[in-house]
């Protein structure tokens, strides 16, 4: 996968985060403040931005850029989590401009890892966690078997809706939503919701 395709991918991921903004902020405005389609699509916009006006060269370069926009444009707890996402996967990429299905993901991993590191997230406490854990582990044992990216993102995506759906049920445990207690339940977190959209943009953009 080279850099365009891996440039394309967060590209798709802001048009469907500008897309659902409204819901993901319906979403946190019943267990949260009503801002996270605001706060990621602000994010997501000053990084579309950024790219027009930078020529990146290898991978690191364009998740650092997506990392660093992201913690410094957003003002809620999504912004340093899913900045640090980004700034690990970045990392895990090191400068190569085309990278393995493996190197991709490898490089999951270390996003999701950091985002454990920061968050403390555990699974089962209703937050963006819930759906990018079992879609890396998916998408991990998709690519081990030699599907192609398109398809393993695929997979990992359906694993992700999953992910997203199981967290209706559950009591918040993290965020803002903890404060509300058993009055969580029964509502979709914004955070797993929008992380759905990360691996539905990749299974787009890597498809074919
Ligand atoms: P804020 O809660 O500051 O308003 P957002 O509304 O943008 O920030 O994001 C809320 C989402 O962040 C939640 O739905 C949840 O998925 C995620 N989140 C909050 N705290 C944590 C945490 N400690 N670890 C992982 N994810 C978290
Ligand atoms: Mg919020």
């Amino acid at each position: 996968m080279t850099v365009a395709l891996l440039e394309a991918w967060i590209r798709v991921f802001a048009d469907l985060i500008a897309e659902h903004r409204a819901y993901l902020t319906e979403l946190d405005s019943a267990i949260g403040d009503a801002d996270h389609g605001i706060n990621m699509d602000r994010g997501m916009q000053a990084v579309c931005a950024k790219l027009d006006a930078t020529r990146v060269g290898a991978a690191d370069e364009l998740f650092k850029l997506v990392g660093m926009t992201l913690v410094s444009s957003i003002g809620g707890a999504s912004g340093p989590l899913y900045g640090t996402f980004f700034l690990r996967f970045g990392t895990a990429c090191g400068p190569s401009v085309a990278l393995s299905a493996d190197d991709v993901v490898k490089a999951f991993r270390a996003g999701v890892e950091g985002l454990v590191a920061r968050g403390k997230p555990e699974l089962g406490d209703k937050t963006m966690f819930d759906s990018m854990h079992p879609a890396l582990e998916a998408l991990d044992a998709a690519v081990g078997i030699g599907m192609s990216p398109g398809d393993a993102f695929n997979t990992a995506w359906q694993a992700a809706i999953r992910g997203r759906d199981d967290t209706i049920p559950m009591v918040a445990r993290k965020g803002r939503a903890s404060y509300l207690g058993e009055r969580s339940a029964g509502h979709q977190d914004p955070g797993a919701t929008s992380s759905a959209l990360l691996f539905e943009a990749a299974a787009r953009a890597f498809e074919s």
